[in-house]
C-alpha cells in the first residue's frame, strides 16, 4: 500500500521544504543550556550524525537568542527559534539568521507586534509555526469547551491563523499537540478537514522511552497513514538521538523512508541457535550500509523461508547449519559459523550490483 499524502502548502524552512509533497522531515530539540552556544552546536552535530533534519530550540531571554548566529555558523541543517511572549526576541532571532519561528501570534501582545514580526519574517523568507498545546490554549476557548477537545485545539489555532493572515502572512505550519493519543489524532484530522497549511505531529509530554516511543508510534503513525502530517517530533524524556531515531523508524515502516529493514522473528521452542545476537549484528551493519534492503534473521529453516518471503535476502539457522535465502528461495546452506559472514558477502553483492544498475 502507497500511502497517499493530503495536498498541503508547500514551505521552506531554511534549504529545505514542509509540505507540497516534500518527504516527511524529522525534527528534535536541543535540550542543551541556551547560554552555552558550544554545548548547542555539539547537541545538534550530533542529531544531524543520527538523520535529523531540522533543530528546535526554546530561547527564554534575549542573551541566549544573541547565540544563534554563532551556533548558524556551525551546523547544516535549518534552526528553528522557539519563543513565547517576547516578540523583541522573535525579532532578533529573525536578525540572527534563523530559519523558522515557532510562536503562536495570540501572545505577543497585540496586533502591531504580530505585523512587526510577521513583516520581518516574510522579508527573510521565514515560516512560522504555531505551536498549539493543550496545556497552553486561550483562556475563553477552554472555558466554551471545558478541556483540551480536539475542536478546542483546532479553534485555538484558527485563532492564531487568523492573526497571521490579516497582516498578510501565510507562510505558516501547524500543530496541534496532547499528550492524549486519541485527541491528538481526532484534533489533527479536523484541522485536515478545513485548512491545507501543513502539519508538524506530535504527541507532546509523551513520557520515558517506551511510553515515548509507543504512543508516537500510534499517534503520528495513524496520521500518517492516513495521508496527514508533513514533519514530526516524537517528545521523549530522554536522549534526543533517541527521539531521531523513533521518528526515521515510524517514518521507514510506513515506506516514507527508504532505508534498510532487519525483519527478525520473535524465536520460539523451535529456534535452536543463538539468533538474538546475530539478529542485533545484522541490524547494527545494515543500518551503517544505509541501502535501502530488507534482510530477515529466523529462526528455523522450516517456517523461516517463508515467513519473511517479502526480505531481499535472509538467513535461517539451526541444527548446526544455516540456510541463505533471497525472496524465499533457498540459495545456500552453509556451516552455522559462517552464516552471518555469507550473508554480509552476499548483501555487499546486491548492493554492488545495484549500484552498478544505475550507473
Ligand atoms: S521462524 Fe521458526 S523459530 Fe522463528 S518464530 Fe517462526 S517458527 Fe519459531
Amino acid at each position: 500500500m502507497t500511502i497517499i499524502r493530503r495536498p498541503t502548502k508547500k514551505i521552506r524552512v531554511g534549504n529545505m521544504f514542509i509540505g507540497g509533497g516534500a518527504p516527511v522531515s524529522v525534527q528534535s530539540m536541543v535540550k542543551a543550556d541556551a547560554h552555552d552556544p558550544q554545548a548547542c552546536i555539539e547537541q545538534i552535530l550530533r542529531l544531524e550524525e543520527v538523520g535529523c533534519d531540522i533543530v528546535r530550540m526554546g530561547f527564554l531571554d534575549m542573551e541566549s537568542v544573541k547565540n544563534i548566529g554563532i551556533i548558524k555558523k556551525k551546523i547544516h541543517i535549518p534552526l528553528v527559534a522557539d519563543i513565547h511572549f517576547d516578540y523583541t526576541f522573535a525579532l532578533e532571532a529573525l536578525r540572527q539568521g534563523v530559519d523558522k519561528l515557532r510562536l503562536n501570534p495570540g501572545n505577543i501582545g497585540g496586533p502591531d507586534k504580530v505585523r512587526a514580526v510577521a513583516d520581518e519574517a516574510k522579508k527573510r523568507g521565514v515560516p512560522i509555526r504555531i505551536g498549539v498545546n493543550a496545556g497552553s490554549l486561550q483562556r475563553e476557548i477552554l472555558a466554551k469547551y471545558g478541556h483540551p477537545t480536539p475542536e478546542a485545539l483546532v479553534e485555538s489555532a484558527a485563532e492564531h491563523i487568523k492573526l497571521l493572515e490579516a497582516v498578510d502572512f501565510d507562510q505558516i505550519v501547524v500543530s496541534l499537540k496532547t499528550s492524549r493519543v486519541e485527541t491528538m489524532v481526532a484534533a489533527y484530522r479536523l484541522f485536515s478537514e478545513r485548512f491545507d497549511y501543513p502539519l508538524h505531529l506530535g504527541v507532546t509530554e509523551a513520557g520515558l522511552e517506551l511510553s515515548s516511543t509507543v504512543k508516537s508510534a500510534m499517534g503520528i503513525g495513524s496520521l500518517l497513514l492516513e495521508g496527514i502530517g508533513d514533519t514530526i517530533r516524537v517528545s521523549m524524556t530522554g536522549d534526543n538521538t533517541q527521539e531521531i531515531l523513533v521518528g526515521r523508524e515510524i517514518l521507514k515502516h510506513l515506506g516514507l523512508r527508504r532505508e534498510p529493514i532487519l525483519i527478525s522473528c520473535p524465536t520460539c521452542s523451535r529456534t535452536n541457535w543463538d539468533l538474538i545476537p546475530t539478529a542485533r549484528r545484522v541490524q547494527a551493519y545494515i543500518d551503517q550500509l544505509g541501502a535501502p534492503l530488507t534482510v530477515a534473521v529466523m529462526g528455523c529453516a522450516v517456517n523461516g523461508p517463508g515467513e519473511a518471503r517479502e526480505a531481499d535476502i535472509g538467513i535461517a539457522g539451526g541444527n548446526h547449519a544455516g540456510i541463505i535465502f533471497i525472496k524465499g528461495q533457498v540459495v545456500a546452506t552453509v556451516p552455522e559459523e559462517r552464516l552471518y559472514d555469507e550473508l554480509v558477502a552476499r548483501i555487499n553483492e546486491m548492493v554492488r550490483r545495484k549500484g552498478e544498475s544505475r550507473e
